[in-house]
């Protein structure tokens, strides 16, 4: 058997209604790729990513217009909203007055300490968090200088730089990520930081990519520490839309058992012994299955070599003979279907337990 993950113990971060770190689930960020001054467009989007599980929204903040906007996006959403605050502290100021409910400051680019004090003190007289958040792309000259590049040290230097600045202010209300492009420069950068401090780390790979590059270097960079305990939320930064990015964030805390959210697929490569189209199956069951959000197991196997043991470990299963398929629940089979109709006989199995359950 093996021991579940021991979490790094964490402060707790409050925002609005959703604990960050002190041993809470593992929260879900994504933000938002439209223009923020277009309201309209940006709820949609953010209604899309919450439907899809995403607990906590960042918005870019470009100007005073769009920070202007702030008010009326958090009014027509339901889950907290996060400034994003580059150069220009007072779009900070003006995020705060609209009402957001956690700012994002990158360290990088507002540099001046009574800037920086200002927001301190109006985030502490809203009780609003702030991030600290630090990116390879952006470290301070002198940083860059003193350490000859974006190394993990010249990382960690950045946070703890501008953490002394708001705990100077008596501010603790603070979540920490150091985001960067190099995954091995990022996931040194957290581990350094989180021997530390106690605040809570938010991960992220900056820049991750896109398509299967992006995938395999967010769940590398999040992955490997998540399972060394380290982490309280996450973002995959992935080129384009962002809805995979919350699919995936699921996907890696699932495959390491510490979260899940909806059906996790087990499925083969298929080969020469296959007698069914699995690949068209697997397509029509995750099509099916995408709107159930209570955690399941299901395993879509080619043939008999691994699947009746696949779906002995999974919640459903299924597992393809010549030209038909046999259904599984809790390891026993429960049905035998023509291959045209598998995907469909195992949704509307499922469809029907979950409504048994939740009637
Ligand atoms: S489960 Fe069967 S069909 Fe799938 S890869 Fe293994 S041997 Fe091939």
């Amino acid at each position: 058997m093996i021991a579940a993950i021991q979490r790094r113990s964490s402060q707790g971060v409050q925002v609005r209604d959703l604990l960050i770190g002190a041993g809470a689930p593992i929260i879900v960020q994504s933000m938002t790729t439209t223009d923020t001054r277009d309201v309209d467009k940006t709820v949609a989007q953010i209604e899309r990513l919450e439907k899809a599980g995403c607990e906590l929204i960042r918005v870019a903040v470009l100007n005073l217009d769009a920070a202007r906007c702030l008010s009326q996006i958090k009014a027509r959403i339901g889950i907290p909203l996060v400034a994003d605050i580059h150069f220009d502290y007072r779009l900070a100021l003006e995020a705060i007055r609209q009402g957001v409910d956690k700012l994002r400051l990158n360290p990088g680019n507002i540099t001046q300490q009574a800037k920086i004090e200002q927001v301190t003190q109006a985030a502490q007289a809203t009780g609003i968090p702030i991030r600290v958040g630090v990116n390879s792309g952006s470290l301070a000259k002198d940083i860059l200088i003193k350490y000859e590049g974006a190394t993990p040290e010249a990382m960690v230097e950045s946070a703890l730089r501008e953490i002394e600045i708001l705990e100077g202010q008596n501010f603790r209300n603070i979540i920490i990520s150091l985001k960067s492009t190099d995954v091995r420069v990022m996931i040194e950068s957290y581990r350094l930081i989180a021997a530390q401090v106690k605040y809570p780390l938010h991960l992220g790979v900056t820049e991750a990519g896109s398509g299967a590059t992006g995938v395999a270097r967010s769940a590398l960079g999040i992955g490997t520490l998540l399972e060394e305990g380290i982490g309280d939320t996450l973002r995959c930064s992935l080129t384009g839309d962002p809805l995979p990015e919350v699919k995936l964030a699921y996907d890696i805390l699932g495959a390491l058992g510490l979260r899940w959210r909806g059906v996790q697929f087990v499925s083969c490569p298929t080969c020469g012994r296959i007698g069914i189209g699995l690949e068209r199956i697997v397509a029509q069951a995750q099509e099916l299955l995408a709107e159930v959000e209570t955690p399941l197991k299901v395993s879509l196997i080619g043939c008999v070599v691994n699947g009746i043991g696949e779906a002995g470990h999974a919640d459903y299963g299924l597992v393809g003979h010549n030209g038909f398929v046999v259904l599984y629940r809790g390891g026993q089979a429960v049905a035998r279907v023509a291959e045209a109709e598998a995907a469909g006989a195992l949704a509307q199995l499922i469809k029907e337990d979950e409504s048994t359950v939740t009637s």
